[in-house]
């Protein structure tokens, strides 16, 4: 990864070329990385995420004219509205804003809608804001670039607009504009790591009630790392199979008369499994055992330490694999060359489709780890993936 000052510095530098002066702050959020938990969080369940040592700067200044301008290094051309304008371009004419973009003005979008349903003045009185946007979060790896811009830009234009949100609200303002800004049906959980991360700690969230706890992971006490194998193959969250899955889970709670499969446990499965097609069970079964798995494994950690949470994460590998289906190839491999390689669990983390997997291993190993994997990679024909580590780190801040 990238030192965390040379992002700030991008930005900086990035922010300088669009106006000519100096930011008035610097605010940055970190993506994440889920150890266990997946497609659980809208389905009102249990996630366990940490915010990664990977972040996205924003660079802010503001304006006197009423209008926002952002800029990112992955696009250098300018996208600028006016503030008053945002509450007709989202939801409705969001297509006439380049995707990127959408993320940042439709946080601002969703910030100054809850300001003014609450009443507040902010709404009304905000200032124009520059931003200029730098990143070392890979992007559509299953390591939430998306909520690490999103976190960015909701912790500056909370602090600049002085709208007094708390962590949580901000981490549901991302939410909204990722659902309805860029129009991608995703959970609460990627936002709620990026804002309530802390350094080597794990989040455990109820998504239902948004009841978090920190709790420690002990990584570097145990001598354990954790590593990142990105497949480089990208996945496509507005699209395809993330909705269908989606459906799938609304369905079976449908027809097993629950709010959300959240409500169902692991002895509620054999009747699910008489009422329901074999996909759409299986799809439930990944959900429910999934939350099981998650609860496991904070009891885990805290009884027995991190050594002890790998058998969990291969079973909830297996699971994402045969009854989810949301695993590749590509990230089957990663995750059974890391166990040879001594791994002491492996898993896909993320939407699925492509992204990332992650394997729990001894400092010691992660050297050889990473070349198996990438050897098997070449032999495998497929594309070379990106293998790193990651630490569990500090979310969203101000950083000048
Ligand atoms: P993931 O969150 O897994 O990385 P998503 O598809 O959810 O993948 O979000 C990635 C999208 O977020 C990018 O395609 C881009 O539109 C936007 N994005 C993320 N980071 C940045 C950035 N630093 N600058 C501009 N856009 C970004
Ligand atoms: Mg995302």
């Amino acid at each position: 990864m990238t030192t965390a000052s040379a992002i700030a510095t991008d930005a900086t530098v990035l922010f300088t070329e669009l106006t000519g002066d100096a930011p008035a702050g610097l605010w940055s959020a970190p993506g994440r990385v889920n150890l266990i938990g997946e497609h659980t969080d809208y389905n009102d369940g249990f996630v366990f995420p940490f915010a990664i040592d990977a972040r996205t700067v924003v660079a802010l200044g503001p304006r006197d004219d009423g209008r926002i301008r952002v800029v990112s290094t992955f696009d250098e051309t300018p996208v600028e509205v006016a503030l008053a304008d945002l509450d007709d371009l989202f939801p409705a004419r969001r297509d006439e804003i380049v995707e990127w973009a959408r993320y940042p003005l439709g946080v601002a979008w969703a910030l100054l809608s809850a300001a003014l349903l609450s009443g507040q003045d902010a709404a009304a009185s905000a200032t124009g804001v520059d931003l200029a946007i730098a990143s070392d979060v890979p992007v559509g790896a299953g390591l939430s670039s998306s909520a690490a811009i999103e976190g960015a830009t909701a912790s500056a234009l909370n602090d600049v607009w002085e709208l007094g949100r708390t962590r949580v609200e901000l981490a549901q303002a991302g939410r909204r504009a990722e659902n309805e800004a860029v129009g991608a049906p995703t959970g609460i959980m990627d936002q709620m790591a990026s804002m309530l991360g802390q350094a080597d700690a794990g989040i455990f969230l109820d998504c239902r009630t948004l009841a978090a706890e920190v709790v420690e992971l002990g990584f570097d006490a145990a001598g354990l790392e954790l590593l990142v194998m990105d497949t480089q193959v990208s996945h496509a969250h507005s699209t395809g199979g993330y909705g269908e899955r989606r459906a799938a889970c609304e369905h079976g709670a449908a027809i097993m008369g629950v709010a959300a499969l959240r409500d169902l446990s692991v002895a509620d499965l054999p009747r699910a499994q008489q009422l329901m097609d074999d996909v759409t069970f299986r799809r439930v079964r990944h959900v429910v055992t999934e939350d099981q798995r998650v609860l496991d494994a904070v009891r885990t950690l805290r009884d027995e330490g991190s050594g002890a949470i790998g058998p969990l994460l291969d079973a909830s590998h297996a699971s994402m694999r045969d009854d989810f289906e949301i695993s590749t190839p590509e990230l089957d491999l990663a995750v059974e060359v890391a166990r040879s390689a001594g791994a002491i669990g492996a898993r896909m983390t993320g939407g699925g489709f492509g992204g990332a997997a992650i394997a729990l291993i001894e400092r010691s190993l992660v050297a050889s780890a990473s070349a198996a994997v990438e050897a098997a990679f070449a032999a495998a024909g497929f594309g070379a993936p990106h293998v790193f580590t990651v630490r569990p780190s500090e979310g969203a801040r101000r950083d000048a």
